[in-house]
């Protein structure tokens, strides 16, 4: 986008929108030398970007194989590229606004065992409903780079400290939203950015700003108000608990996950209904369920009350 934007002869730019892809269009266009405004309803804190899990993940449902087209692989590649490069210059500062962890996917049955989704009737496909109706419908493009990104391997049962048979572990980069988007807001105001609070109701109020190029980075809200149709919610379910910085790593276990994070222990139900990929796809309910992250934490409890590890 700010390539695109480079291609005038303008120097200033609005950014719409303070999520997490906002801030970083905004940062990134300041580099190149612009002069830029972002105009939101919500600054970081207070938008969906700050509640997710925050994991490097950049082809995790990105698009569909078939809509995205062939040439969309090449442009992902060297997006993936660069963050990737980018945000290393972001380990090893105060806060960990950016660390790399250990990270563990715990299975009951041989990783090589196909998985079985429960497609709970689903039938047709994007094409024919509007909505993805089976996993294999996302695109997959992690192979593109897998000689930058650690490889996970399968652990050995004698190097397995977990009460689950069979153990795989990788190198995850992630993101700790208090600190990191401290420090991009800091940084966006150090390099002369400014931020207007405004909330947009169509497209056509656009021509009211006193910018000519706009890059629109509202996030989901664009399915309303953008009437962008092709966007397509997934639901998360989310929670919670106080920091266990002597925990330094997160899992994966029977459709729920933990990640370690510095202002919290983050415990996420992604497939409690063994659904596989599907389950929350086409989801745009985003009230918590309490329930739901309940039956979370007792998976991991339960695999941790039988764990060597709680011996110890
Ligand atoms: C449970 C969960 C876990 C996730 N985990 C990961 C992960 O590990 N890794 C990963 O890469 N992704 C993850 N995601 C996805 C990730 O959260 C989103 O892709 C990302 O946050 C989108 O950021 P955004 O900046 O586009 O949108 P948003 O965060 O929604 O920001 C949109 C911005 O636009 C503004 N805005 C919206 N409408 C208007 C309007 N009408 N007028 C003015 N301003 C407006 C908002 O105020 C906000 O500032 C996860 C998502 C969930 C739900």
């Amino acid at each position: 986008m700010v390539e695109k934007a480079s291609t005038t002869l303008q120097r200033k730019v609005a950014v719409i929108g303070c999520g997490i892809i906002g801030l970083t269009t905004a940062l990134t266009a300041q580099r190149a030398g612009f002069d830029v405004t972002i105009y939101t309803k919500d600054l970081l804190p207070r938008t969906r970007s700050v509640r997710a899990n925050g994991s490097w993940t950049p082809d995790s449902r990105i698009s569909l194989t078939a809509p995205a087209g062939p040439d969309f692989a090449d442009l992902w590649e060297r997006m993936a590229r660069i963050s990737w490069a980018t945000y290393r210059d972001y380990l090893g500062l105060p806060g960990n606004p950016v660390e790399f962890i250990e990270h563990f996917v715990l299975s009951d049955r041989p990783f090589n065992t196909p998985h079985e989704e429960n497609p709970d009737g689903r039938t047709g496909d994007y094409a024919s409903t509007g909505m993805p109706q089976h996993g294999t419908e996302f695109a997959r493009y992690s192979d593109r780079i897998k000689d930058i990104v650690p490889a996970p391997e399968e652990l050995h049962p004698s190097e397995n400290p977990f009460a689950a048979p069979y153990a795989k572990r990788n190198t995850l980069m992630l993101y700790n939203f208090a600190s990191y988007g401290h420090l991009l807001m800091s940084e966006f105001f150090q390099a002369g950015g400014h931020v207007v609070i405004r909330e947009f109701h169509d497209p056509s109020e656009l021509t009211s700003l006193p910018e000519k190029v706009i890059i629109n980075c509202p996030g989901y809200a664009a399915r309303d108000w953008w009437n962008d149709k092709s966007l397509i919610p997934v639901r998360g379910q989310t929670a919670w608990l106080p920091p266990r910085p002597d925990l330094p790593y997160g899992l994966h276990y029977q459709g729920a996950s933990a990640v370690s994070k510095t202002d919290g222990l983050m415990v996420q139900a992604y497939d409690l209904n063994n659904e596989g990929e599907m389950g929350s796809v086409g989801n745009s309910f985003e009230h918590p369920d309490r329930s739901e992250s309940e039956r979370a934490i007792k998976v991991l409890a339960d695999l941790f009350a039988r764990s060597p590890l709680s011996e110890g």
